[in-house]
């Protein structure tokens, strides 16, 4: 595997590849990666010739420096696992290289980010859609593969990847989960034995408004879902039931089908999930 740090090279063996007829698949991931991102990869491999695993921690998409300072960052375990996985080439950029002149470019999310992540992290998927469209423009892939876990983030760059005239296909990969329904991520790694524990309510409040809605209407089922967290010690930030396609929250009226989002805090670690519930 090819670990490539500046966006020159980068850029020229995209152009060297894609000029030849090969097909490019790019998984982002800002490292300290697990079998979640491994999926994704995995589902890069099948579907490519070459796949190209950005890491990068991108720091206009953080609210706060110290969650900036305390992310894991995990370099040689990293470039050791998508090495094993048979990963062409590991971009491993820095914040120069990628944003040279520096700048916050605003775009318009179109009310996606009206709810949820959106004004509890004020500016992250903003910063989210520029590191993304920087790296689409740097690696040029047929398709770039994003993990359900990320529900919102999903559907906000699939809109801005169509919006912004990318003809590349925005692949969506399944949450991976441990053992006990937790959804992997990077900062369960930052977890007291004590909320590592506890945190599988999270999952367990998803799968439980499945059978909720129907029994006690969307009003019951959040407030329902928000105290079950609060008796587990978790300090809820929202617990939402939203259209998939709009992100937008639902009445009781509508009869389509609902995804179950949810951000909390166990202990000094924000996570977040979601679950199909109808
Ligand atoms: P991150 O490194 O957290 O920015 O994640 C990089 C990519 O991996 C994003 O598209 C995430 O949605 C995806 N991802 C993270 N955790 C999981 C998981 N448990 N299952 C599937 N995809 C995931």
């Amino acid at each position: 595997m090819k670990v490539i740090t500046t966006v020159n090279e980068m850029a020229l063996w995209s152009d060297g590849n894609l000029s030849s007829g090969r097909t490019i698949g790019l998984v982002p991931t800002m490292g300290a990666l697990h079998s979640g991102h491994i999926s994704l990869v995995n589902k890069a491999l099948s579907a490519n010739d070459l796949v190209v695993v950005s890491v990068f921690v991108n720091p206009i998409q953080f609210n706060s420096a110290s969650d900036l300072d305390r992310y894991p960052r995990t370099f040689d375990a990293d470039s050791a696992l998508l090495g094993q996985a048979g990963v062409d080439v590991m971009f491993f950029p820095s914040v120069k290289e990628v944003y040279p002149a520096g700048g916050i470019v605003e775009y318009d999310l179109e009310g996606l980010d009206e709810h949820m992540e959106g004004p509890n992290r004020p500016g992250h998927f903003n910063g989210v859609v520029q590191v993304v469209t920087r790296l689409f423009d740097i690696v040029k892939p047929n398709a770039a593969y994003f993990g359900e876990k990320d529900f919102q983030q999903l559907a906000i760059i699939r809109h801005a990847a169509a919006k912004l005239g990318y003809g590349l296909n925005v692949v969506g990969c399944p949450t991976v989960r441990e053992e006990d329904g937790l959804a992997k991520s990077s900062r369960n790694a930052l977890l007291t034995d004590e909320f590592r524990q506890r945190a599988p309510v999270i999952f367990e409040v998803l799968e439980e408004s499945m059978g909720l809605i129907a029994e006690k209407g969307i009003q019951k089922t959040k407030a329902h879902a928000m105290a079950m967290m609060t008796a587990q010690q978790l300090r809820p930030e929202y617990f939402e039931l939203v259209r998939p396609d709009t992100l937008q929250p639902v009445t009781d009226d509508w009869d389509g089908p609902v995804q179950a989002c949810v951000a909390a805090w166990a202990g000094e670690v924000r996570l977040i999930d979601n679950l199909r519930v109808k």
